[in-house]
């Protein structure tokens, strides 16, 4: 049988460290200096609580001149991970129009009566090695987690290798979860 498919958008401003994850995650290391222009897609199977999944992982470059683009991503992801960094309080902020137009698009494509359903969205802190330059309390983003209905919140390092595969794997159990629900 082939496997469950499932496509996660990782999204968030420049810099935040969004393809230092995704490259730590797909490859097992950290790129010190990846082309911040550079947007492509990886696969890497996962298994979780015993599934095991076909990822594709997309990792964006905010580099969309034009609004359909994103749009585009937001419409064929499955699940997204909202990155910010602990070290930039401005980051964090970006991510309010990020989810906003997340949610209006996946709403709209959702069959009449499932509106309610959840999009599978996990907030993500990155730079945590970064103790002191951090500039974001955890709080702060507990905060904006719970004003999202209490998306998981997970700080990580992908420096480090601190929460990569707990945060894929979250997005994942969301994403079956919700595949099961419809
Ligand atoms: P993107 O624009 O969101 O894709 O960000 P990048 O992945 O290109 O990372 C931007 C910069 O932050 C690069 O210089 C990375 O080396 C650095 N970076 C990314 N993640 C981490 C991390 O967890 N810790 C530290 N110390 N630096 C990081
Ligand atoms: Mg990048």
């Amino acid at each position: 049988m082939p496997l469950p498919e499932y496509k996660v958008v990782v999204m968030g401003g420049g810099g935040v460290g969004k393809s230092a994850l995704t490259v730590r995650f797909v490859h097992s290391m950290f790129v010190e200096k990846y082309d911040p222009t550079i947007e492509d897609s990886y696969r890497r199977n996962l298994t979780v609580d015993g599934i095991t999944v076909a990822l594709e992982v997309l990792d964006t470059a905010g580099t969309e001149q034009f609004m359909s683009l994103s749009t585009l991503y937001m419409r064929s992801g499955d699940g997204f991970l909202l990155v910010f960094s602990l070290t930039a309080t401005e980051s964090l902020a970006e991510l309010h129009s990020i989810r906003e137009q997340i949610q209006r698009i996946k709403e709209a494509s959702l069959p009449v009566g499932a509106q309610t359903q959840r999009t599978p969205i996990v907030l993500v802190g990155n730079k945590l090695d970064l103790v002191h330059e951090r500039q974001v309390a955890r709080d702060a983003a507990v905060q904006l987690s719970r004003s999202w209905g209490g998306v998981p919140y997970y700080e990580t390092s992908a420096r480090k290798e601190i929460n990569v595969t707990e945060i894929f794997e979250d997005v994942v159990r969301q994403m079956i979860k919700a595949d099961h629900a419809t």
